[in-house]
């Protein structure tokens, strides 16, 4: 394995079946008759050679013979384990198929069957049991880390504790950084924290891959999770490492302790937040408003929505408006009614969104007195964006933003058609979970998902190719704008607030260079600024096909 970042066509150095059995290198049956010859490969294969394309589409043929989604999830990292580059072909080319198979909703069963499933390690396992030697198990990985991304497991998805299995995340996490951003693979590190779990069926499951014991709390788990960073620094100076699924309490103290220190961001806060304001972006192209003008209204008040809010009024606050007035403009609405400020049961995140109003028990309530301009669902409870609140919505806006985001579909505040019935077609939607097209009064609506994936890969990358020391507020306002700037005109007609999914590698690019210039922008960067930005990271892309290697 001796790829170089940026460097496209790597060197062979390994032979005969060490080639074949390295992911990274293996071609299989599209080795040239030279290529065979000169890399002892002979014999080691059947005659036939076949190109990469005829290996795609026989995958696929494979693939989509497979009897559900969780065997395709199955093939699709065997194919991985054994030739990366066929792996991302096939990915790459088939992003709309391929994405829900690698990742969401499909990587939530993976992780809940890891255990079963388990055929081959990936990633890294740093335990509680390996405090004072986590230095020592870095090293164990035998390439040179670029990118980490970091889960303790104890909020996968919304399945909750999942744990060591938990490793299906930071693992599909990272392929998407490849698929959709073109970070090369090799600089690619999943970590799992094992702290335990208190999920006691995954402790009774005798193939539970874990330890067997209970979640380390306090100081144990900080100095664990200190140690680890420390290391990461140690072991891959000017790694970026981002947090995933860490439940609530645990994420927004970490990040607040290390973004200033390391280069790190969390997804489920900061990733989300960016996507949001970039569909509300989009959603003021069409109606012509001002971000300073919107009042937005929160189904929920966890990582997403207090995420969302704090870059929207970041945003507000770049456009002039004071921070407390941007903060009024945000109003969260959790399980015990709005947040207000006579509430004594308030997280210090929470507090700040407390809005000086008397209490309101419900969510229509809420929307009938605040009047919003914009309602985002992001408390995981189906079905809330009932025909009366949408109506509301349309009664108070001729165009009404409504952003049902919770996951998966079963959690969704509505469907696209009822946000579009209800509202005769003026609702500016977007979601958390697929919907298909709808048709209202001879009208066609294209809705589209509000997903991570359209953020974090092109950060990531802006991150590797500026090596930038800290990942900042203003680089995710950036990644929002440049997304929602990438929204065509033909898209915005048809309803929808992100591009297409195909176009993915090409707006990452955009928001990779978006990023990078920001960070050589505030002397954040490492060396000098290239001429040409969006040259120097492009020429850092992964590109899954093959080089010759002879
Ligand atoms: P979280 O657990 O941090 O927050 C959930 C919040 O909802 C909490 O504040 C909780 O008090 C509140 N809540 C629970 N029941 C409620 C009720 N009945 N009424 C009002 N509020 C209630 O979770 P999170 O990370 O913020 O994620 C929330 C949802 O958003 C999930 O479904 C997740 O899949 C989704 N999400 C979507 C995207 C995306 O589409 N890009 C990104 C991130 C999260």
């Amino acid at each position: 394995m001796t790829q170089d970042p940026g460097r496209s066509a790597p060197a062979a150095s390994a032979r005969g079946l060490a080639l074949l059995r390295d992911p990274l290198l293996n071609k299989g049956t599209a080795f040239t008759e030279r290529e065979r010859d000169a890399l002892g490969l002979r014999g080691l294969l059947p005659p036939h050679v076949l190109s990469q394309d005829e290996q795609v589409e026989r995958f696929l043929e494979n693939l989509r013979r497979q009897p559900d989604d969780l065997a395709k999830y199955v093939a699709l990292n065997a194919l991985n384990d054994r030739n990366a580059a066929l792996f991302f072909r096939v990915v790459c080319d088939n992003i709309d198929e391929m994405q829900p198979l690698i990742y969401t909703p499909t990587v939530g069963l993976a992780c809940q069957r890891y255990g079963h499933i388990f055929q081959s390690a990936r990633g890294l396992f740093i335990g509680a049991n390996d405090r004072g030697r986590v230095a020592q198990v870095l090293r164990n990985w035998p390439l040179r880390a670029g990118i980490i991304v970091v889960s303790d497991g104890e909020r996968i998805l919304g399945l909750g504790d999942l744990g060591a299995n938990g490793m299906g995340i930071p693992v599909g996490k990272l392929s998407l950084y490849t698929a959709c951003a073109g970070v090369q693979p090799d600089l690619c590190l999943p970590v799992i924290l094992d702290v335990g779990t208190n999920n006691t069926e995954l402790l009774d499951d005798p193939f539970y891959v874990g330890l067997r014991q209970r979640r380390l709390r306090g100081a144990a788990y900080d100095e664990l999770v200190e140690e680890f960073i420390t290391a990461a620094l140690e072991v891959f100076p000017g790694v970026v490492i981002q947090f995933e699924d860490f439940a609530n309490q645990n994420a927004f103290r970490l990040l607040k302790h290390y973004r200033d220190r390391i280069c790190t961001f969390n997804d489920d806060i900061q990733g989300t937040a960016a996507v949001a304001l970039a569909g509300i972006f989009s959603a003021l192209r069409i109606t012509g408003g001002k971000l300073g003008e919107q009042k937005v209204l929160f189904l929920g008040a966890g990582e997403a929505a207090i995420g969302i809010a704090d870059l929207i009024v970041a945003a507000m606050a770049s456009q002039g408006l004071t921070e407390q007035a941007a903060r009024a403009r945000c109003a969260m609405v959790d399980s015990r009614g709005l947040v207000v400020k006579n509430r004594t049961d308030l997280s210090e995140e929470k507090r700040r969104y407390a809005q000086e109003h008397a209490p309101i028990g419900d969510f229509p309530a809420a929307v009938k007195a605040l009047k919003p301009t914009a309602i985002i669902g992001v408390a995981a409870v189906g079905g809330t964006f009932t025909g009366e609140v949408l109506q509301e919505m349309a009664r108070i806006n001729q165009r009404p933003i409504v952003f049902a985001l919770s996951n998966p579909t079963s959690k969704s505040e509505c469907t696209a058609a009822e946000a579009y019935r209800h509202t005769g077609g003026r609702a500016l939607f977007a979601c958390g979970s697929p919907f298909d097209p709808v048709t209202l009064d001879g009208r066609s609506f294209v809705p589209r998902q509000g997903n991570n994936s359209y953020i974090f890969p092109g950060v990531g990358l802006g991150a590797i190719a500026s090596r930038t020391r800290r990942i900042t507020d203003e680089m995710f306002m950036t990644a929002a704008h440049t997304l929602a700037h990438d929204v065509t005109e033909s898209d915005l007609e048809q309803g929808s607030l992100y591009p297409a999914l195909p176009r993915i590698r090409e707006v990452s690019t955009h928001i990779a260079t978006a990023v990078a210039r920001v960070a050589w922008r505030n002397g954040l960067a490492a060396g000098r600024e290239p001429q040409d930005i969006a040259a120097h990271v492009t020429s850092q892309m992964y590109d899954p096909h093959y080089h010759r290697l002879v």
